[in-house]
């Protein structure tokens, strides 16, 4: 089998996998619990919450632990508006974030919200004269991607913050889960950022969200026996360990597989270029990582399904979008509903193989007549 679908979940890398099941041998009590198998899970939890927060340069105490990114997102745009009532009911985003964002905002569409999406300039990159003329005194939340599931754009994220700063009452959420392990990601800019570590050879289950010490969010799980305020549950100990080493891990690594990286996609943009009926949606400025393309008169479904016959694995949109409707983010960026019905997404892995990239150009070949 060839995977080229690593933005949806990548394999656990082994060192992961041994901390995970270090700790769920070594600690069997739960962390809220005043006895010796209790405290000891709660100073190897005290001691991963630590070391993460210096991995991210970050206070402990600003940590949230969560089931995952869509967790994190969720509460991150109900617990800030939440908080936020008093300042207003207008939220400014984009057309290329993640379900978890998207359908979390026409939720608090439906229940009231006034929702702005930013045009998306030919780059990509979202449009920042709009975005300072959309900002007003009752914007409680602006939420952008640091770079986005489909086509892989870099947002100007310290950019959108200056501007936002302007308005000290508004929440500036950033979704940082298709970027955490690829490219550096400033926490500092925003107020909160969401990621999840089995983007970048961690386990599914476990996420988590970054909150700026001081900056009010409301709980949306509530019952406490939790190490944290904002979010309620026993603490998935064995879970924060294995995040706590493959984020060490990327980060340690991250510029040798972003290399890599960049290699693959540089060979796969070169022998597409010049073939008629592809065209390239994602920008060359995006992440080397993902590789959004269309072939004229072909679905991205019916790509995707021609590609499994050869044991391909690649995704149309992303893993958690319905593959029947047009990409919202291609649209964006090609303001093309052809183009949009026809896109389908590679995503590399410094794990890929030349061979493998052989293999898929090879598969594609029938398609491109
Ligand atoms: N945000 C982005 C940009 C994503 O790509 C994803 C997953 O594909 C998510 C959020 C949701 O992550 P999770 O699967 O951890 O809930």
């Amino acid at each position: 089998m060839i995977y080229l679908d690593y933005s949806a979940n990548t394999p656990a890398d082994p060192r992961v996998a041994e901390a995970f099941l270090r700790a769920s041998l070594d600690y069997p009590g739960n962390p809220n619990s005043r006895h010796p198998a209790g405290q000891a899970a709660a100073k190897a939890l005290a001691d991963a919450r630590a070391h993460i927060a210096a991995l991210l340069r970050i206070l402990p105490e600003e940590l949230i632990f969560t089931s995952g990114a869509t967790e994190a997102n969720n509460l991150a745009l109900l617990g800030s508006t939440a908080a936020r009532r008093h300042v207003g009911r207008h939220i400014i985003s984009t057309a290329l974030e993640h379900p978890s964002v998207s359908a979390t905002l026409s939720y608090l569409q439906e229940v009231g919200y006034e929702i702005d999406l930013l045009p998306i300039l030919p780059s990509g990159c979202i449009d920042l004269n709009a975005l300072s003329s959309l900002l007003r005194k009752d914007t409680c939340l602006v939420s952008l991607s640091a770079v986005d599931s489909e086509l892989g754009t870099l947002q100007p994220l310290a950019e959108a913050a200056a501007l936002i700063r302007h308005f000290p009452d508004c929440h500036f959420h950033v979704d940082a889960t298709q970027a955490m392990g690829k490219v550096p990601v400033d926490f500092s800019v925003a107020d909160s950022v969401s990621f999840a570590p089995h983007k970048f050879y961690g386990l599914v289950g476990s996420g988590v969200l970054y909150k700026k010490k001081g900056i009010p969010l409301y709980p949306q799980l509530h019952g406490g026996e939790s190490d944290s305020p904002y979010r309620s549950g026993t603490p998935a100990l064995a879970e924060i360990r294995a995040l706590e080493t493959a984020l060490e891990l990327a980060l340690a690594e991250e510029a040798a597989r972003y290399d890599l990286v960049a290699a693959h996609n540089v060979y796969l943009r070169a022998a597409l270029k010049g073939k008629a009926k592809v065209t390239v949606n994602s920008p060359t400025t995006a992440v080397p990582h993902i590789l959004n393309l269309s072939i004229a008169g072909l679905r991205g479904a019916a790509v995707q399904a021609a590609l499994a016959l050869s044991d391909i694995c690649i995704s149309v949109k992303s893993a958690c979008s319905t593959d029947a409707l047009p990409s919202r983010a291609v649209f964006a960026v090609s303001r093309s509903r052809k183009n949009a019905l026809a896109s389908f997404r590679l995503s590399l892995s410094h794990l890929t193989t030349r061979e493998e990239l052989d293999a898929l150009l090879g598969a594609l070949a029938p398609l491109l007549h």
